[in-house]
């Protein structure tokens, strides 16, 4: 008999909270399988942490307990699900986030073979039955048979469905002319491109290239500005490991945002590349997943958790436009696949490259005080001359058009004369989760709330102003607060509006949209920028992730319609982010050879990020905003970690968090900050009220021990759970 061990979904009061149960049956059940196992009266999924064989009775077992154990219903799986530099891996990437190991497991693993219940209703393995080739004696068969035994021979094993009349078939069996081999189905195919041939590198590419290779770092920083041909340089380091024997792990902030990278690796690899693809289905995820396990692709090119892709021996690991946030996951466990590519690159004793034209504070601080290799690329392999940057102040009244409270008379202008030159424009909106807000048309001034920061936003039935993160309301204003204006202006920020709003002007225009609305449709996004591409629309309007890598030579114009959005954003880091959004929307006009426009609309024309942003300055504005964070104390002059208190109960979540600051407090530790409790953005979901803690720590080490303690008694009691967000992008 084995007592088994086994972490589920259901482990309150501790992080890794492990359940006892026995198995009398006959199968393996190793450590890193999955079991079903009774729990309160239903069966579910559970994954085994450890095994022990015993010759004691039942009953001497559950004295030692002092419970009844109850019995492993069944084991699912044969063989482990992670390997062991993986199982390690689950375990730092758990540690070092403060996050539950059940939920880390979640994440590494593509959904058939995940630890959770839902899995049970999941894709398996699929096979396929193929017809080999044993003789080819063709002595003794019918011409029939004979026909089918060439075929086989010639075109290696066919499929079984294929080989024609069974009965033929049958007796090439029974002489054992040929066998039937099984094989497990890919329902992926990658669709196919033509090989194409490396380029020979740029003296910059070269040079880069050599410092990576050379470099005794082990994450190296490639800064180098869009066009620069960061990606070819990716490519020849690529082929250089691939010819060491090792393996290749490409990330991408969004697979579907870089068709671009996924085709330059497909044509110069072939076969030897995997695609792990939102767009998948589960079951072509999990095929991709066992084809890489198998260790039949040499290369994977995907988003954030590709990071965990079962490659083996691996030489190196890039992440390219490293700043994104998507390769931070926005729920447990929270983990930033940067962090964990640099603990697969110790593992591995590979390198990481970090690709970037804006690198991340965190990133470009670490290059700077020499803890990564770095390398800068500055000049564009097509010589294009930088967009001609206009910045609109919209605190002037006559820059508006007559009778508009969105478009600049500039913006109207330029966007008619693309259209009547039949060139392209990108509008975009930085929206990030606001809909709508209230703004003074005379001074800017953005109505916030006075208890989270977060913006207002007008609800015209009541005629009040409400704040969606804390539920603040207030009656809506007569006159700004702050210059006495009466000119209060209501703005809708949904792309569609933006839509409906540019064919009022430009009736005849054929315009796109593209935000993440649109990107819950299957392959939509792609769909999109293809049709945009090959010139369908005239305008193509979006948030954010149209900014992003994309190079359409026919857009000569990018407008950014209200830039300050994201700097009232309560974030750290919004500064860096409209920084970030400035120079990518900038850079994406005029990838051509005609040159490009970029019209950046703001109330705040003078802040360093977008002044900086509209010349690309990216030094400049690096050293400003580190200034910044010194003054305020943030990353990367401290450490934060985000403690999250949920409950039904608003008061006992309030309760636990006041009562965790004050204990903390009481400790006295050295450089050590604690802010709130306060409501975070999303306050209330699913039935529960959340409560956040913020700390500010130098030394990461003595808090997350604390923290771990502070779980282990605090968490599920009165229903309170507990969950952290070590180094959190939005707080
Ligand atoms: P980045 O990723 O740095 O923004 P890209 O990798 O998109 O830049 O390269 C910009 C353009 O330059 C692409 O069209 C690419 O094909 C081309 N390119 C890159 N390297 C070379 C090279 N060595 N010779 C010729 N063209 C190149
Ligand atoms: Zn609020
Ligand atoms: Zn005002």
């Amino acid at each position: 008999m084995k007592i088994v061990y086994v972490l589920t979904e259901r482990g309150i009061g501790s992080l890794d909270r492990v359940f006892t149960y026995l198995y009398h049956g006959e199968k393996d059940t190793k450590v890193g399988t999955r079991v079903i196992v009774p729990f309160s009266n239903r069966e579910i999924v559970g994954y085994v942490e450890a095994v022990e064989d015993t010759d004691k009775t039942v009953s001497e077992i559950e004295e030692v307990y002092g419970m009844k154990l109850s019995e492993v219903a069944s084991v699912l799986d044969d063989e482990p699900l992670l390997n062991d530099e993986l199982l390690q891996l689950a375990k730092q990437v758990a540690d070092y986030f403060l996050a539950p190991r059940i939920t880390v497991l979640q994440a590494m693993l593509p959904p058939s073979l995940r630890p959770a219940s839902s899995t049970l209703h999941a894709p398996k393995i699929a096979y396929e039955y193929l017809v080999r080739c044993v003789d080819s004696n063709e002595e003794g068969l019918t011409d029939k048979q004979i026909e089918l035994l060439r075929l086989v021979k010639d075109d290696g094993p066919i499929l079984k469905k294929e080989c024609g009349s069974p009965s033929v078939l049958k007796k090439l069996l029974d002489a054992k002319r040929v066998e039937i081999i099984k094989e497990e189905k890919r329902r992926y195919k990658i669709e196919h491109y033509e090989p194409s041939n490396p380029l020979p590198l740029t003296y910059e590419q070269k040079q880069a290239y050599e410092a990576v290779l050379s470099s005794d770092k082990d994450v190296f920083l490639l800064q180098g500005v869009t066009g620069s041909g960061k990606t070819e340089v990716y490519l020849h380091l690529s082929s250089y490991f691939m010819e060491q024997g090792k393996t290749i792990l490409m990330l991408v902030p969004e697979i579907s945002l870089t068709p671009k990278m996924v085709e330059y690796f497909a044509r110069r690899f072939q076969n030897n590349v995997a695609i792990l693809h939102s767009g998948l289905t589960q079951s072509e995820k999990y095929d991709e997943y066992r084809r890489i396990a198998r260790g039949e692709a040499k290369i994977v090119v995907g988003a954030r958790s590709a990071v965990f892709a079962p490659l083996t021996n691996i030489g190196l690991i890039i992440i390219d436009e490293e700043h994104v946030e998507s390769y931070k996951q926005d729920n447990l466990p929270y983990y930033h696949a940067r962090e964990v590519a640099i603990m697969r690159a110790k593992h591995n004793g590979c390198k990481l490259l970090l690709g970037s034209a804006t690198p991340s504070m965190e990133t470009k601080a670490r290059a700077a005080k020499g803890v990564y290799g770095y390398a800068k690329m500055e000049k564009r392999v097509h010589e294009n001359p930088l967009p001609a940057t206009t910045i609109v102040d919209l605190c002037r009244r006559e820059s508006f058009a007559p009778g508009e409270t969105l478009y600049s008379k500039k913006l109207l202008e330029s966007l008619q004369n693309r259209l009547e030159k039949g060139e392209q424009s990108m509008i975009l909106i930085n929206r990030r989760g606001y809909s709508s807000y209230v703004c003074c048309s005379e001074c800017g001034h953005v109505f916030v709330c006075p208890s989270c920061q977060g913006n207002l936003t007008y609800h015209r039935r009541d005629e009040m102003l409400k704040c969606h993160r804390c539920g603040y309301v207030q009656q809506y204003p007569t006159v700004c607060p702050h210059c006495q204006s009466k000119k209060l202006m209501r703005v809708g920020f949904g792309t569609e509006r933006i839509v409906k709003t540019l064919l009022e002007h430009f009736p005849n225009a054929r315009i796109a949209r593209l935000d993440s609305d649109v990107s819950k449709v299957r392959n939509q996004v792609e769909k999109t920028l293809k049709e945009f591409a090959s010139g369908e629309y005239d305008i193509l309007v979006g948030t954010q992730m149209i900014a992003k890598g994309h190079d359409f030579p026919n857009v000569t114009l990018v407008g950014v319609v209200l830039a300050d959005i994201g700097l009232s954003l309560p974030s750290y880091r919004a500064s860096e982010n409209t920084f970030q959004l400035l120079t990518q929307a900038v850079g994406r006009a005029g990838r051509g050879n005609k040159p490009g426009e970029a019209i950046i609309q703001t109330y705040n024309p003078t802040h360093y990020a977008i002044t900086l942003g509209a010349k690309q300055d990216y030094e400049q504005f690096f050293y400003r905003e580190l200034q910044m964070r010194k003054v305020s104390l943030y990353p990367p002059y401290t450490n934060l970690i985000v403690v999250e208190f949920s409950s039904k109960s608003e008061d006992r979540a309030n309760d636990m968090a006041l009562s965790v600051k004050m204990d903390l407090q009481s400790k006295n530790l050295a450089n050590l900050t604690c802010f709130g409790p306060s409501t975070p953005y999303l306050g209330f979901i699913g039935g529960m009220y959340k409560k956040t803690l913020v700390i500010k720590a130098k030394n990461m080490k003595e808090i997350k021990a604390y923290l771990k303690e502070t779980m282990l008694a605090l968490d599920g009691q009165g229903g309170v759970r507990i969950h952290f967000d070590v180094n959190p992008l939005d707080c």
